[in-house]
């Protein structure tokens, strides 16, 4: 499979000079299994060039069929699918997966067009749409692809995906805050409790739970995709966001065994000469701490072939 990377951003697409190498666009990334239809991994605003490039080949003449997988509805991950090319164009057919919620998926979406925030309803997006309601450890095929699932650590729950094809695994684990200082459900959280409180006995198990069905996820996976949002020091300030840092991706990918781990869902302020430095900065604990894993850092149009060749 291959896996190619077109939005790495998190929170709000930051284009400029600071962050033109690792790329300004929200959330997205293609997993093409190989000779197969792609199956996308949230729809950020890096789905618009994604879109485009689809456009060129079967979607253009409404022969396309395109998975989109969503972690959550926040903006950075849903703002890019109202400018999806494909979804305009007849004879397409794009099947959306989420986690269910109060409401039909198909509401949910819906909204994201209504006047006065977009001019076209998704009503009116000639591509045939099919919604897929998902709950925690679902277990399904799309094509040759298995895709399995389990809940993250987010405000309003995210879902984290793996999908198994061609002999090889990748693992999406995005929005997620550690296992650690917070349980995370459909609650706002104004300020941040404090760090140094000992937690219930219920909510440790509940974290415990939801830390080790990230692992299993994760389990001997070729590339494991992880929200790195935050440095360790900014975690500590806004614990209550819902994001993670390297230090704790680094401690679940050795947990899980992958071979890869790809920071993933840049703080907006991060600069590319900041992305370098975290990566750099953390290449040298990976390998200090004898880790078998390699450490990449996500930009857009980063792309790895991934199992069978
Ligand atoms: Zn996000
Ligand atoms: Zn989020």
């Amino acid at each position: 499979m291959k896996v190619r990377f077109w939005g790495v951003r998190g929170s709000i697409p930051v284009p400029g000079r600071a962050t033109s190498r690792y790329g300004g666009n929200t959330s997205c990334v293609e997993v093409r299994p190989r000779g197969a239809a792609p199956i996308i991994i949230d729809a950020g605003t890096g789905l618009r060039r994604l879109g485009k490039s689809l456009m060129e080949d079967a979607f253009g003449d409404g022969r396309g069929a395109a998975s989109v997988l969503i972690s959550h509805t926040h903006w950075d991950h849903v703002q890019g699918l109202p400018f999806f090319s494909p979804l305009y164009r007849a004879g397409n057919r794009i099947d959306i997966f989420a986690r269910q919620r109060d409401q039909h998926l198909e509401a949910v979406f819906s909204q994201q067009t209504d006047m006065p925030y977009f001019p076209v309803p998704l009503s009116a997006m000639k591509a045939d749409k099919c919604f897929h309601e998902l709950i925690e450890g679902a277990r399904f095929d799309i094509g040759r692809a298995q895709i399995s699932c389990t809940r993250l650590n987010h405000p309003w729950i995210a879902m984290a995906y793996r999908i198994d094809v061609d002999g090889a695994a990748v693992v999406y684990c995005a929005d997620t805050a550690p296992f650690t200082d917070i349980l995370f459900g459909r609650e706002f959280m104004v300020t941040p409790p404090a760090l140094d409180q000992p937690l219930p006995p219920d909510v440790i198990a509940e974290l415990d739970r939801m830390r080790a069905g990230v692992v299993a996820l994760a389990a001997g996976a070729d590339l494991l995709i992880y929200d790195t949002h935050f440095t360790l020091d900014e975690y500590r300030l806004r614990p209550h966001w819902g994001h993670s840092h390297p230090d704790d991706a680094i401690a679940i990918a050795r947990a899980a065994g992958v071979a890869r781990l790809c920071l993933f869902h840049h703080a907006p302020m991060r600069s590319d000469d900041e992305n370098d430095q975290i990566l750099a900065r953390y290449r040298g604990v990976v390998q200090a701490q004898g880790d078998r894993f390699e450490l990449l850092s996500a930009y857009e149009g980063l792309e790895l072939v991934l199992g069978d060749p």
